[in-house]
């Protein structure tokens, strides 16, 4: 492997904890040298917040920082070993085409991952090539940043290079490199790597490392493993209510995509839905439908299943006791997400004071949207913008029955229209990536080297919740298709 760089004066000063885990949680290695990288892509506003100066990373020797070929000051490159369940099915994966640079901190105080993603081949790359290709990084670029300023915890994306080689997949593609920020790419899988190939003393320190990197709050108390499981849970159940709500379909929630962090992380076949259906599956892949829309949630409890069962030597000696225990977390999940997911309900259709039911008045709209075909975005947006009358689906009798038990319903507390307007409108975006949109930004970025229509795009998601009429043309849904959209696992 060719080597790189390291940058004199860089503009990063990159650190390593997680280097310091033993060396059977990594393997070092560096990016392999690419022929012509071009940044495409850059994130000033996120570089900012990191506490960078993006003016040094301007021109060759950004180019080169986010390509790999020039490396930051502090870092000591890494590719993560980690295993997980695909789709079910156990498997040794790992880091076949990342590398972690190392981690930077904020001025906030924030220990963030930087990555490389598309950077060569590591020891894990079992057949695979180490490259990623434009379109899948352009694309986990927008619908990350769309998840952020939608207020979905995620991986953020800082650049997006080109290589200037070719990459071949089913056809010759150009090559590209994206610089990932996360909290940490500790996943469910990095436990169940533990749990299955290395000493118990390793999985200890893995989960105390884990403990200390995100949950510091928790480090210092009594029975810590057991509270570091209820927090990811906790994490997990609200992050997946938040996807539930904006109608994000993660596509491949294999135990190895699960951050315990609690950021949505590895954009692949991801997509949002559409017309309102439970069964939504974009992904080619998910024949299956096991990672359905509908079936987030329970996935995520299996996933956390897993999880708890790395953890069994650390709950409790007797074997017995320990699955008790974990049992009893994860029955738990389903309260915390039913929860979050009603509370985040209540805020899209205007509602502050609790009642019971609210959950079968929420429940009734989205089976009226599942019968009726509807989009589930501007049905919400419609009830926002009071633009009922501009939409069929608010005209027939059952619908019209619902919005007099949904008016009844908000005049049953004491806020005002404005107040509860106000509410509805930061709880239900006008902008979300629309597939159709996304692709159409994709093919001109790709294929003609035309940054127009991604730009907007991106201009757009940034700021989700504003109707803005500059980009009115966004809200629309697609016209119907005999063809269902697809996404294919993202390389
Ligand atoms: P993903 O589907 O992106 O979650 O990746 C699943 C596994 O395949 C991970 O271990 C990746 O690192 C690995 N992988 C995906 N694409 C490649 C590639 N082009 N070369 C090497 N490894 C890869
Ligand atoms: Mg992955």
């Amino acid at each position: 492997m060719a080597s790189c760089d390291r940058a004199q004066g860089a503009a990063w000063h990159l650190e390593n904890t997680y280097a310091s885990l033993p060396t059977t949680f990594y393997s070092h290695v560096k990016p392999t040298r690419v022929r012509a990288p071009q940044v495409v892509v850059r994130n000033n506003a996120l570089g900012a917040s990191l506490g960078q100066d993006m003016n040094d990373l301007e021109g060759e020797r950004g180019a080169a920082t986010f390509a790999g070929n020039l490396l930051p000051e502090g870092a000591k490159p890494l590719a993560q070993a980690y295993a997980g369940h695909q789709f079910g099915h156990f498997t040794m994966l790992g880091d076949g085409r990342a590398v972690l640079l190392g981690e930077l901190v904020t001025p906030l105080g924030c220990r963030l991952d930087i990555q490389l993603k598309g950077a060569g081949r590591t020891p894990y790359s079992r057949g695979g090539d180490g490259r990623a290709t434009l379109g899948p990084m352009l694309r986990e670029y927008i619908m990350s940043e769309a998840m952020q300023a939608l207020g979905v915890p995620t991986s953020r994306s800082l650049a997006v290079v080109t290589t200037g080689e070719t990459v071949f997949r089913d056809t010759p593609l150009p090559g590209a490199i994206l610089t990932r920020v996360a909290a940490s790419h500790i996943r469910v899988g990095t436990f169940q790597y533990a749990a299955h190939y290395c000493s118990p003393a390793e999985l200890k320190s893995l989960a105390d490392y884990t403990i200390r990197r995100h949950f510091a709050e928790i480090a210092k108390t009594e029975g810590s493993y057991l509270s570091f499981l209820q927090a990811v849970i906790k994490r997990q159940a609200e992050l997946i209510a938040k996807w539930q709500l904006v109608g994000f379909v993660h596509g491949v929630m294999n135990t190895d995509n699960m951050a315990v962090s609690g950021e949505t992380i590895d954009y692949g076949p991801c997509a949002f839905m559409d017309n309102y259906d439970p069964a939504t599956v974009f992904s080619s892949i998910d024949q299956n439908g096991r990672y359905a829309y509908g079936h987030q949630p329970r996935i995520a409890a299996w996933n956390l299943a897993r999880l708890a069962e790395t953890f069994l030597p650390l709950l409790h000696h007797s074997e017995e006791e320990a699955v008790g225990i974990a049992n009893d977390v994860i029955g738990h999940f389903p309260v915390l997400y039913k929860q979050a997911w009603l509370s985040g309900m209540r805020g899209k259709l205007g509602i502050f004071n609790e009642e019971e039911a609210d959950l079968l008045l929420a429940e009734d709209l989205l089976a009226l949207m599942q019968e009726q075909n509807a989009d589930y975005t501007n049905i919400f947006l419609a009830l926002t913008l009071d633009e009922r009358s501009e939409m069929e689906f608010f005209s027939s009798t059952v619908s019209l029955a619902w919005q007099a038990r949904w008016q009844e319903r908000l005049r049953r507390q004491p806020q005002s229209g404005p107040k509860i307007k106000q509410l509805m409108q930061a709880c239900n975006p006008v902008v979300i990536p629309r597939n159709h949109r996304v692709e159409e930004s994709l093919f001109a970025a790709v294929t003609h080297q035309d940054y127009s229509l991604f730009e907007n795009l991106l201009a757009a998601l940034s700021a989700p919740f504003t109707a803005d009429p500059k980009y009115s043309h966004y809200r629309a849904a697609p016209s119907p298709s005999s063809h269902p959209y697809k996404t294919f696992c993202g390389t």
